[in-house]
């Protein structure tokens, strides 16, 4: 579940309330510092009560949506501007399966369309969590018109519009508002500062600092934001790429297995000389003598025998020891790759990396 980021609370009677009130056990809190603590709940359950109690208790926190509750949005493309967005709805409503709900169709504005009142040929659809993003993509026609589907490109870094915090948005946030010019506690779109005011009224509540508002890109507190969040995603690369570097260890295992069989088809060269000699033997041999023949026939064959015994020993014992490696190898890889990949898609989900869906 999300974890739940909490602020200015007293802990140790907020585990009460979860214990006694809510009868939830199956719980953890970190305390981060003297005002910030983090809970972690193990199911969707547990963790919308807590939110709940929250909420009611108008504590101060924000959270993430769960993944159960994520809605899927994509753009959709090649209808037509003036188009209504219920009708598309209906049209999609029509193409719906168990693996398919649509239950939203907007249209994208931008802040330029919204300014200079035009309207877009696109539309923002969102389906129910558990749609299939494939099934959606496959839909080519709505009302006679093809369509194409895009993913919504997210912002690097996700600012809540309520608190100015990051990584979290205000649909799941309950903090205190923070206004993003005036660094007041009052809600959004009743600023006293207006365009006329300078530039100096405005006040950023990240870096303490006035001259430009909490959303400024140069600010050095979203800098150092960026700056962090590149250095996960390095982090998270170089993970991957050590992943890569032994998943070459496992396929130079696997070359020298190849060598083995290299070396096993060298000895079959022998083998073929030898089978060669004996040929041109047995040949002389006939040429002399038939009964030798048959006696050189024996002797080849036993030898061949022989030899194909020794070395299909060696071969079969050291694929077998490579075979073993690889088995190991598989073992390792796979257990690392299952411990850090819930922790790897929880961070890089949390902080916006990856899309929602
Ligand atoms: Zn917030
Ligand atoms: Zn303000
Ligand atoms: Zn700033």
């Amino acid at each position: 579940m999300p974890p739940i980021n909490l602020y200015n609370t007293d802990v140790v009677y907020l585990k009460k309330s979860i214990k006694n009130d809510l009868k939830i056990d199956n719980f953890l809190v970190k305390e981060l510092n003297d005002n910030h603590a983090v809970i972690y709940t193990k199911s969707l359950v547990d963790y919308k009560n807590i939110c709940d109690m929250l909420t009611k208790t108008e504590a101060n926190y924000y959270t993430y949506t769960p993944k159960e509750e994520k809605k899927i949005t994509l753009i959709l493309k090649g209808i037509n501007k003036n188009y209504n967005c219920d009708d598309i709805l209906h049209c999609l409503k029509t193409k719906e399966n168990e693996s398919l709900k649509f239950e939203k169709v907007t249209q994208l504005a931008t802040k330029r369309s919204i300014t200079q009142n035009i309207s877009l040929p696109y539309y923002i659809v969102q389906a129910s969590p558990n749609s299939s993003i494939n099934a959606i993509k496959n839909i080519k026609e709505i009302d006679n018109s093809i369509v194409t589907w895009e993913n919504i490109r997210r912002k690097p870094i996700q600012q809540c519009t309520r608190c100015q915090r990051f990584s979290h948005t205000a649909s799941n946030c309950h903090m205190d508002y923070r206004c993003v010019k005036c660094g007041e506690s009052h809600k959004i779109g009743e600023c006293k500062i207006t365009s006329e005011d300078g530039r100096d009224k405005l006040y950023c509540t990240l870096c303490k600092q006035h001259g430009h508002p909490s959303s400024y890109k140069n600010c050095t507190e979203y800098k150092r934001r960026m700056q962090i969040k590149e250095e996960m995603k390095n982090r998270i690369k170089q993970n991957i790429s050590q992943r890569h570097m032994s998943y070459n260890n496992y396929v130079q295992t696997g070359i020298s297995y190849s060598n083995a069989v290299r070396s096993n088809n060298i000895n079959n060269n022998n083998y073929n000389n030898y089978v060669q000699t004996g040929i041109s033997y047995s040949n002389a041999a006939r040429s002399n003598n038939v009964n030798n023949n048959n006696f050189v026939s024996k002797s080849y064959n036993e030898n061949t025998r022989n030899i194909n015994n020794i070395d299909n020993n060696n071969s079969i014992n050291k694929i077998l020891e490579e075979l073993r490696n690889m088995q190991q190898n598989f073992n390792k890889f796979e257990k690392q790759l299952s411990e850090h990949s819930v922790m790897i898609a929880q961070i890089m989900n949390w902080y916006g990396i990856l899309p929602s869906h």
